[in-house]
């Protein structure tokens, strides 16, 4: 293991971190997810030797880091607003941590060369930051985070000031990056989707504590509570009661609700009596007609539709309630054009529901 937080918090008065144990693999790429004031910047500046923890002890590489200062940790980091020196060039910024580090001027040389090619940046190293993009003053201040062979190296929102699209590319490189380097890299966002696509695992924070930590897969599809259901994903949600006991064959079990009466099937947790059933839009079919299969299906109406061009989302409106589905363009043209107040039904199989405990918040 390569990083260990041990029952770490951290008291800032108003704000506590809840005592965190945390462990992290070499060569991971690892998220701290959750929304703003949940304490992610906190974790990770605690981890780069910003701040102290209140109490518990951070182990990198089975040293006792807690108390050193940030310049004895062998991590790096790449701050949101990138804090680039603005009278060096690009390779002098790159260079920086090694010209500290006292290192000969050849090793310097070849190791920042490296670190242009890997971020793809050769042709402006001769620029100062003040004629360099966005997207090329974030791919600088990774190189330069890089440099010097961190054993962590710890993100800070990095991509949050990139335009969309450059956002994008920027994810999948990132992604890259960590893998060809080998080296750790631990991202705090607050974007479920780059979670997502990046981490190979995932910390959910909610009000100063960890939720959840799993594969982004686990995360989405298995998740601890609502709450992590919710942020996570878009979500419908029916609460219910669960009725008498699984059927012995097939495990199913009845739920009765204000939307209806449903097969459900238990995760395996143990679960009171008032659920939340959560159906994520991909796990719903929308139908024009009433279906005669097994499935669980409700009634509604379309009340609102979006082109996104590969496909529509509906808005479908049953009781009280509006749930959100999709349809492929593919599927969609297939079918009867629907508009808004016609009659549908949604279908969804009884394994697919995630089903919680109620929460009230
Ligand atoms: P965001 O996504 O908005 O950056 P975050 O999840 O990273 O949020 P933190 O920056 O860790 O949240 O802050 C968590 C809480 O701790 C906030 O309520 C913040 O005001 C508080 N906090 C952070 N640093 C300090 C400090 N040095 N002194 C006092 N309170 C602080």
């Amino acid at each position: 293991m390569l990083l260990n937080l041990e029952a770490v918090t951290k008291n800032f008065g108003g704000f506590q971190l809840h005592p965190l144990t945390l462990s992290i693999e070499r060569g991971e790429f690892f998220s701290l997810l959750g929304p703003s004031g949940c304490g992610k910047t906190t974790v990770l500046r605690l981890i780069g030797g910003f701040e102290s923890p209140t109490s518990g002890r951070i182990i990198l590489n089975g040293q006792d880091i807690t108390s050193l200062p940030p310049h004895r940790r062998n991590i790096h980091t790449v701050f949101q607003r990138y804090a680039l020196f603005p009278h060096l060039t690009v390779f002098e910024n790159i260079a920086f941590p090694l010209r500290l580090k006292k290192m000969a001027a050849s090793e310097i040389c070849s190791r920042v060369t490296e670190c242009l090619k890997l971020v793809e940046i050769e042709d402006l190293k001769d620029r100062r930051t003040h004629q360099i993009s966005g997207g090329q003053a974030q791919r600088t201040a990774l190189a330069r985070a890089l440099v010097a062979k961190p054993d962590l190296l710890l993100l800070d929102e990095p991509l949050s000031a990139l335009d969309p699209e450059l956002r994008m590319k920027m994810r999948e490189e990132l992604k890259t990056i960590c893998k060809k380097v080998g080296i750790t890299f631990l991202l705090v966002t607050h974007d479920q989707e780059e979670a997502l696509q990046l981490s190979d695992r995932i910390a959910v924070f909610k009000a100063g504590q960890c939720l959840q930590v799993g594969t982004p897969k686990a995360i989405y599809e298995d998740p601890v509570d609502t709450f992590v259901a919710r942020f996570i994903g878009s979500v419908n949600e029916i609460a219910g009661e669960l009725q008498g006991e699984p059927s012995p064959e097939t495990g199913e079990l009845a739920l009765a609700s204000n939307a209806g009466n449903f097969k459900i099937k238990k995760n395996g947790h143990p679960l009171p009596r008032q659920v939340s059933v959560i159906l994520r839009p991909e796990k719903m079919r929308l139908l024009r007609s009433k279906s005669t299969t097994q499935e669980n299906l409700m009634e509604g109406e379309i009340q609102d539709q979006t082109y996104l061009g590969s496909r529509t989302e509906y808005s479908v409106k049953i009781g009280n309630s509006t749930f959100k589905v999709f349809e492929q363009e593919l599927e969609r043209l297939k079918k009867r054009r629907l508009n808004t107040g016609d009659r549908v039904f949604l279908a969804w199989r009884s394994d697919d529901a995630i089903v919680l405990p109620q929460q009230t918040v």
